[in-house]
């Protein structure tokens, strides 16, 4: 797929990001208070650098863990279909589990991802997610803890990516395309 000409355009800043990231971490931090180990997952790729955040500011016993779930492929459009592309290293039976999302859209993903580890039976499962989009929902799910919800936008940066760039962005931006009326 050729590259169309677009730019970025601020939504929310660095600083906003990081002061969601606290207030959402000390909500984390008080439901888990007593756990023995929270297994923190995050889905790749775009949550990288939203569960590196989060999880320096936990003051908890945590582990990190992976899964990849196919969406978006390299267009701007959900697929519908999730299929697991890399799945959890560890086992998660009886254990306290928060999944990070970076962006809950049509909701099939999060809905997916949490259908198959509560069939694992961990002890508490909760979910976390940077950014919602209400507008888009097609599936009957939300995360426990929402970041911000945003109107219907491609979003890029802070670990979201528009065909594998702008992942690198401290911020959250909008995709504009400069070929558009
Ligand atoms: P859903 O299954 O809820 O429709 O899609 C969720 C996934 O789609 C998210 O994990 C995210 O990877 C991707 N996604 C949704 N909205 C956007 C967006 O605005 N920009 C990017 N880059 N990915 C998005
Ligand atoms: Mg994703």
């Amino acid at each position: 797929m050729a590259q169309r000409p677009y730019v970025i355009d601020m939504m929310i800043s660095a600083k906003q990001i990081a002061a969601r990231v606290e207030e959402l971490s000390q909500d984390i931090q008080d439901e888990f208070s007593d756990t023995e180990k929270l297994v923190v997952v995050g889905l790749l790729r775009g949550s990288f650098v939203f569960i590196a955040d989060v999880v320096r500011e936990l003051d908890l016993p945590v582990e990190v863990d992976f899964l990849e779930a196919s969406s978006y492929g390299d267009g701007t459009e959900s697929s519908r279909e999730v299929r697991i592309l890399k799945d959890l290293r560890g086992e998660i039976a009886g254990r306290d589990v928060l999944v990070v999302e970076d962006i809950v859209d049509t909701g099939f993903t999060l809905k997916h991802v949490v259908g198959l580890l509560k069939a694992r039976s961990p002890r508490k499962l909760k979910t976390i997610a940077l950014l919602d989009k209400p507008s888009r929902r097609e599936v009957d799910i939300s995360a426990d803890w929402t970041g911000f919800e945003i109107p219907d936008e491609f979003v890029v940066g802070y670990g979201i990516d528009f065909a594998q760039r702008d992942r690198n962005l401290p911020h959250i931006g909008k995709v504009r395309f400069l070929d558009e009326g």
